[in-house]
């Protein structure tokens, strides 16, 4: 019974999305296979879980599930496992003397909650306050996608992102705030449609109270062109 009651309780903390890291839980040998060799394992273990509920493989319509699931996986929705997909750290020197906090609101997230697999869709803002470097725009919109291509909890999520660009732009002065729809709670379980769950990270300056209510302001300005 022992083992039975431990088995709940991860359930139930899974159920919770509760998670006790800010790194990814990776096994220290996470890539010793290729990603050929990764697709072609999980290519059948999708397989067997479509046969084991019951499915005809070889309908014409399910024949290449099991392949397409795989490469999505391993190529694009947990792509971001990958370091060496990890975007390069391009930065430029501040010519501007621009010294108020840059602002980038509403960058498209989707990913993937780590307890059931279901994706998690919605906005983050990042925030920075240079101290002498700067970054391009879109690099930021490519970190998002980096961590956000893993298997997630929403927390750890925004977390890695302040933490990427923290080191890139050598300041403790960045924040983000992350709006997001999760599948598994709107879709199934309590089925609540109109809920979305908020996370923030504020490092540095935002740290303060008039710097924080600052950003948060221009979160809620209305840009619509
Ligand atoms: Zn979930």
């Amino acid at each position: 019974m022992k083992i039975e009651n431990d088995f709940n309780d991860i359930d139930a903390l899974g159920d919770d999305h509760f998670s006790a890291s800010s790194e990814t839980p990776l096994r220290a040998d996470a890539f010793k296979l290729s990603s050929n060799e990764k697709i072609n394992i999980i290519k059948d273990d999708v397989k067997h879980i479509l046969e084991t509920l019951g499915l005809d493989l070889n309908d014409d319509s399910l024949k290449g599930t099991p392949n397409r699931v795989a490469k999505m996986f391993v190529n694009e929705i947990f792509g971001g496992l990958d370091p060496d997909k990890k975007p390069s750290a391009s930065t430029f020197d501040n010519k501007y003397k621009y010294g108020e906090m840059l602002v980038e609101k509403n960058i498209t997230v989707y990913s993937t909650c780590e307890h059931h697999l279901l994706p998690i869709v919605g906005r983050a803002h990042i925030a920075y306050i240079s101290n002498g470097t700067v970054v391009g725009l879109s690099k930021m919109n490519r970190i998002v996608d980096y961590y956000a291509k893993r298997p997630q909890v929403q927390e750890r999520l925004t977390i890695q992102i302040v933490k990427e660009l923290q080191d890139v732009l050598n300041t403790e002065d960045v924040a983000c705030v992350i709006d997001a729809k999760h599948l598994c709670v709107n879709s199934r379980g309590i089925r609540d449609i109109e809920s979305s769950t908020v996370t923030s990270e504020f490092g540095g300056k935002f740290k303060d109270h008039a710097t924080r209510r600052e950003l948060l302001d221009y979160i809620k300005l209305d840009t619509q062109f």
